[in-house]
């Protein structure tokens, strides 16, 4: 699957999420989104759910910004928009190189989640491609 057609899945899976919990506050919604509640709740959101794995080993890991709104994906390369310490890259056999976020945690806490939250990821999401 190419990362448009990611993105444009996940989009609507998350967006299927807001819709059930429109009665619930931003910090509520927030909550539900915590890594050992979605495993639970929403099994189909991420196909590490079943295996009780995780993208990041991190306590605290949260999927409500899953992608990162600091990624940026154009024609010859991804890269990280805040140059983020953690990031690297990877050259991929056909020259395209590659954010590498393996090591980058910072969407996946609540902290940055709350800073930047909006009901539509997509609003979030809107620098990415
Ligand atoms: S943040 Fe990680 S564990 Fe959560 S949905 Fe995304 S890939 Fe899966």
């Amino acid at each position: 699957m190419s990362y448009k057609s990611w993105f444009e899945n996940h989009a609507q899976k998350h967006q299927n999420i807001i819709d059930k919990l429109q009665d619930l506050s931003d910090d509520e919604i927030i909550e539900y989104f915590r890594y050992e509640n979605m495993v639970l709740q929403e099994p189909d959101f991420c196909p590490l759910y079943k295996d009780n794995k995780k993208c990041h080993d991190m306590k605290d890991l949260n999927c409500y910004l899953c992608g990162c709104s600091n990624f940026r994906l154009t024609n010859i390369k991804s890269y990280c928009s805040i140059n983020s310490k953690y990031g690297g890259t990877i050259e991929g056999k056909d020259g395209f190189i590659h954010q590498n976020c393996s090591a980058c945690t910072i969407p996946h806490k609540e902290s940055f989640i709350k800073k930047n939250f909006n009901r539509s990821w997509k609003t979030m999401m809107r620098d990415v491609i």
